[in-house]
């Protein structure tokens, strides 16, 4: 039987939890126990895939096609695992399968609710996706904070699992920030009491509190907490900020929260093995030199917005002893003319980021053509992808006013164009091409080289792809569609680089959400060694 480690949030939300819920399970996977990890969404959302970043953050895709939260992001990175779709629950998600088989009258002659119901309905999800993933632990890490209205199910459901599964088989861990006062320097532990009054109040006690704080907290602060919470002062840990978030789980285990749940839950004793992942932040912390990216996107003012491609970033980085520098370049105000492309001249190289409709769109091609007129190292993911074509078609090919249908419908030269399976839908939610599709590499071009093979899996998150009537055209003015969809008969462009150019790439699946730490994406790495080459070449500091 499954142990489960439940992850609730104090105080604020935002301070982190997805990280140290990551941190938590890998403590546990670095003593080779088998961890699986959930997050828990009390929205109503079915999924993230209808959200603005800005409400949200980054929609992270897994590899079964789920549009789901980014702390999903966060455990694939910290364990390098592949998660499903079912590891995000949300509320929209019980409650659609609850009002689902009340219709289907699977609950005939009952008064359907909140309790039994859909706490029922939770307890089996939870249950139900850590044994089919053959975990011998499961964190769940419930998002929110305590007090909110729209936890309280999850909260419910939670407790219940305690008396179900017993003592020894649960822990409840509460993260919860704790302010320092700017002018004394004190670190303030009341709004984290109160919090656990909450979640008290509705039968919780917790068993380790983490203090999420800017610095160490001292015995006495701990003891303070351990008193007030009514947990063994030992049971109390810091995660202070640090300089990265891959670090935290070292500093949870020398804090001894390893041994901590290890003897709670009863488990054998064994000995971590962090070797590469020390290796990993090593390499991460010490550069030998650094790059600058410019990150060009709408939703440069929220950073979770783009958070894998931020991570796989550093990964490479990692891996070539290069710190990647952001510089985020707004093209809703290139666009607008408040900005001047020629703010590219900072930068060693150019992300065109993801992104959907007009606004900034027109930004993102002036962008492109800078770039590709410069031959700087550049990189179009999905949308950005779609534009750098668009951009070759206007200035190279000559087709004024060519497009992607997404931005104009009547374009006279639809470069870029709704996926047939696309065209007849009548719902928005869940119906993108989704998740991991075949891609066929082609032999001899610079895909092939960074890859090393010919077959490859990755992410998928759109509705438009390259109108195949133009692919002759592009492939005599020097583009090289280099990366094809494998499973389907009509030619569908995943990756196209110009001939000649050191590294202009453009995918159109998303190569950040397959990249680990300890395996960088090849498609980053090599935008980050043009980077750097560029960089030696005009280096202007
Ligand atoms: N809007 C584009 C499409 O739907 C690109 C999507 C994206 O960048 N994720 O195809």
């Amino acid at each position: 039987m499954p142990k489960y480690i439940f992850v609730t949030g104090g105080v604020l939300s935002s301070i982190g939890k997805g990280v140290i819920t990551a941190s938590i399970a890998k403590i546990l996977s670095a003593r080779q126990y088998r961890v699986t990890t959930i997050k828990i969404d009390p929205y109503f959302n079915v999924d993230a895939g209808t959200m603005n970043p800005y409400q949200h953050g980054e929609v992270f895709v897994t590899a079964d096609g789920g549009e789901t939260d980014l702390d999903l992001g966060h455990y694939e990175r910290f364990l390098d695992v592949e998660l499903s779709k079912d590891h995000n629950i949300t509320s929209g998600k019980v409650y659609l399968k609850v009002i689902t088989d009340e219709r289907l009258g699977k609950y005939l002659g009952e008064t359907v609710q909140l309790i039994p119901h859909v706490t029922d309905e939770i307890k089996r999800e939870i249950r139900s996706v850590v044994e089919r993933s053959n975990a011998e632990i499961g964190v769940v890490e419930i998002g929110g904070t305590v007090g909110d209205y729209e936890g309280l199910p999850f909260l419910e459901a939670i407790r219940q699992m305690r008396l179900e599964e017993g003592f020894d088989d649960t822990v409840f861990v509460h993260v919860a920030l704790v302010p320092v006062i700017e002018t004394t320097g004190e670190p303030k532990t009341k709004p984290l009491q109160h919090s656990v009054v909450e979640l008290r109040r509705i039968g919780i006690q917790p068993d380790v509190i983490i203090a999420r704080c800017r610095t160490w907290l001292d015995e006495s602060t701990k003891t303070k907490i351990a008193l007030f919470t009514n947990v063994p002062v030992k049971a109390v840990f810091t995660a202070p900020y640090v300089d990265t978030i891959y670090r935290i789980p070292l500093i949870l285990e020398e804090e001894g929260l390893g041994d901590y749940l290890v003897r709670r839950l009863k488990l054998e004793f064994r000995r971590p093995d962090y070797t590469s992942w020390n290796e990993f932040i090593s390499f991460l912390t010490n550069p030998a030199d650094e790059v600058l990216i410019g990150l060009c996107g709408k939703y440069v003012k929220l950073r979770d917005s783009y958070l894998s491609i931020i991570e796989a970033l550093n990964h490479a980085g990692a891996k070539l002893r290069l710190k990647p520098n952001l510089v985020w370049i707004d093209t809703e105000k290139v666009e607008r003319g408040e900005l001047d492309e020629t703010i590219l001249d900072q930068v060693d190289c150019v992300i065109v980021l993801p992104g959907f409709g007009t606004r900034g769109a027109e930004g993102k091609v002036r962008v492109i053509k800078w770039a590709r007129e410069r031959k700087m190292p550049f990189l179009g993911i999905c949308f950005g992808m779609q534009l750098a074509v668009v951009e070759f078609a206007r200035n190279v090919l000559g087709l004024r006013d060519a497009n992607t249908t997404e931005i104009n419908p009547n374009t006279p030269h639809p470069v870029v164009d709704l996926a047939p399976e696309q065209r007849s839908l009548d719902r928005f939610g869940g119906t993108m091409i989704l998740g991991n599709k075949p891609v066929r590499i082609v032999e001899g071009t610079l895909a092939h080289k960074l890859y090393g093979t010919t077959m490859v899996y990755e992410r998928h998150r759109h509705r438009y792809i390259v109108n195949e009537r133009y692919i002759e055209m592009f492939e005599r003015a020097g583009m090289i569609f280099s990366g094809y969809r494998a499973d389907v008969p009509h030619r569908i462009v995943e990756i196209f680089e110009l001939r000649d150019y050191p590294f202009f790439v453009g995918t159109q699946f998303h190569p950040e959400f397959r990249s680990r730490p300890l395996r960088p994406h090849p498609i980053f790495v090599g935008l980050l060694k043009a980077a750097y080459e560029y960089r030696k070449l005009y280096r202007r500091r």
